[in-house]
């Protein structure tokens, strides 16, 4: 579905008012690319490429509160909290 035709909401925490909210992954396969080897270190390219992993919950940035656990429910939230 275009992203057009879908009703966007604001996030705001429910508790201390942020507006910046996190996704938590669990059981990811992360990797990065290597730029340098070292003997004991190792110097990476970029960040690291998650290439699978869970949705565990929806926090917010600033005090944790957990918000949701799906994106459905986070929707809600954000949609109840405009009101
Ligand atoms: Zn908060």
């Amino acid at each position: 579905m275009k992203k057009e035709l879908l009703e966007e909401v604001k996030f705001e925490c429910p508790k201390c008012r942020h507006n910046e909210v996190e996704e938590v992954l669990i059981n990811a396969c992360v990797s990065s690319v290597i730029a340098n080897i070292f003997s004991e270190e190792l110097e990476y390219a970029s960040g690291y490429e998650v290439h699978d992993a869970d949705v565990d919950r929806y926090q917010c940035v600033k005090c944790g509160h957990i918000v949701a656990k799906t994106i459905k429910e986070l929707y809600a939230v954000c949609n109840r909290m405009q009101d």
